[in-house]
């Protein structure tokens, strides 16, 4: 199967409720044309630099998602151009990025990364933390961020059945936090969950955007 026809592919079975992102990391820039040619503009990376190599390589109305760690001192690379943030984990991060917006006059799209596998070396907030970060409320101050959801990742395990509660509980946190903070609000809607191996169960679980990397693209030489 070609790059072209696995994107054809999964815009025929998407529901239209859901964005697919191309998860681009250690491909190639020729693989990220093949994709864009086949319609697809929505692209993930999850280091800051290789994706501000990209950009500068790319067509301009590609939107990048960043979804890896994001270190401070990286923020400055992705900042001028990066359409979304799905990676946000601490509220340190936050203001660093509210800070650095303000200085380009951008607010940028952000989502709340949430720890929900079991597996100890994830990033994000634990449910509770999140909690208390929005009930602390400092986060309404920052004008160049604009919270717009939460991200998280299931367990790396065969278990559909424990990958399938980790997004429900995902998605009860989202309602959650939606309907306390963001009741008049239309901007807190996206739930970004699903990968190549779980995408299907997190779609069933309400999943608006789907990160999809191997299935597009097929395995990566480097990296995880
Ligand atoms: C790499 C990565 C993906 C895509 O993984 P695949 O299993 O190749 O689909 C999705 N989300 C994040 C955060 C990633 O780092």
């Amino acid at each position: 199967m070609s790059i072209a026809s696995n994107i054809q592919e999964f815009n025929k079975t998407l529901p239209p409720a859901a964005k697919l992102i191309a998860v681009s990391k250690f491909q190639s820039t020729n693989s990220i044309m093949q994709a864009y040619e086949a319609g697809q503009r929505h692209f993930g990376e999850n280091r800051a630099q290789e994706m501000s190599a990209k950009h500068k390589l790319l067509p301009r109305d590609i939107e990048w998602h960043f979804i890896g760690h994001l270190q401070r001192n990286k923020i400055k690379y992705i900042l001028p151009f990066v359409s979304m943030i799905h990676s946000l984990d601490s509220p340190a991060l936050l203001e660093e990025i509210n800070k650095a917006a303000a200085k380009t006059g951008r607010i940028i799209p952000c989502l709340l990364q949430i720890h929900i596998a079991r597996e100890e070396s994830k990033f994000g907030f634990a449910p509770d933390e999140l909690r208390q970060f929005m009930r602390e409320g400092s986060w309404r101050a920052l004008g160049h961020v604009q919270l717009q959801g939460l991200m998280g990742m299931a367990s790396f395990t065969e278990n559909m059945e424990q990958v399938r509660q980790e997004f429900q509980l995902l998605k009860q946190l989202f309602d959650e936090i939606r309907s306390s903070y963001f009741n008049q609000d239309e901007s807190f809607r996206e739930l970004s969950m699903g990968m190549t191996g779980d995408y299907q169960i997190a779609l069933q679980e309400g999943s608006t955007m789907v990160r999809i990397g191997t299935a597009l693209f097929g395995s990566r030489k480097t990296g995880q």
